[in-house]
């Protein structure tokens, strides 16, 4: 039949038309896509070579995880986690005692013991807590501390009950680096023979800008006799870049200050 041909012949073009403008859109779509995968190629080279200039891209620390899929790369070698919190507390503590609006002369360290707890997978030692114990000369506050059964049983009874255990220390160097002194490494000896597997966390808040948490954690060799930098993971996602405003801002805080006086105050 003429008329079944005719709509045949219908369908047939209708279909190529179809086909047709399937193609081109397949082709438009991959052109505007190359364009622009190239264009952001540009770009992100452009920004970068910029920011380099302008050295304001330093590569983040080694023992320092905040890109996701670095962290799954070396999450089975990072066998120690910290939290959020404890990250705060620390740096917090630190600068209340060392800080810009008090004279260099009266900057002094903080000790404190760090909380932790176990697990079967990833991270094995996760670093629940910091509680802050004291400031002054280190060496003499640590030596009380460790000494005197009264004030480290008080602390160690109160992790029990939070279902944690003293996993290490930390104590800060206002302005002065990232490293344990030889009288650092004697205490920490200390740590290490009441449980072998004890971190020493150093920091200093002065190094916070950024691109660092200002803190390193160390753990001895016994066999070398040398302490070494262990790598950490920082769970709660807080993010380096964010951790210098977060700090102004919790500072005040800390001291018992208003962040910011009402204009009625003022
Ligand atoms: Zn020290």
């Amino acid at each position: 039949m003429p008329e079944d041909d005719e709509l045949n012949e219908d369908v047939i073009k209708e279909d190529l038309k179809q086909q047709i403008k399937e193609k081109l859109k397949k082709e438009i779509l991959n052109e505007v896509y190359t364009e622009l995968k190239s264009e952001k190629e540009s770009l992100t080279e452009a920004v970068v070579s910029r920011l380099s200039e302008e050295h304001l891209l330093t590569p983040v620390e080694s023992t320092q995880i905040t890109e996701p899929n670095q962290e799954e790369e070396l999450l089975d070698k990072v066998t120690i986690s910290i939290s959020t919190k404890a990250i705060l507390k620390i740096a917090t503590h630190s600068l209340r005692f060392a800080n810009r609006s008090l004279p260099k002369r009266e900057w002094c360290e903080v000790f404190g013991i760090l909380g932790g707890k176990m697990y079967d997978y990833g991270p094995k030692l996760h670093i629940v807590n910091a509680y802050p114990i004291t400031h002054g000369d280190i060496v003499s506050v640590v030596d009380v501390f460790m000494r005197d059964s009264s004030k480290f049983t008080k602390v160690f009874k109160h992790l029990k009950k939070l279902g944690q255990f003293i996993c290490g220390w930390y104590h800060s160097h206002p302005s002065h680096g990232l490293f344990l002194s030889s009288d650092d490494f004697e205490t920490h000896l200390n740590f290490q023979k009441q449980w072998e597997d004890s971190v020493a966390l150093v920091m200093d808040p002065f190094k916070i800008d950024g691109y660092s948490y200002g803190f390193e954690i160390y753990r001895v060799d016994f066999k070398s006799n040398r302490y070494n930098k262990v790598p950490f993971l920082v769970k709660g996602a807080l993010d380096v870049r964010a951790l210098p405003e977060l700090l102004e801002f919790l500072s005040p805080i800390v001291e018992n200050k208003a962040t910011d006086l009402e204009f009625e105050e003022r």
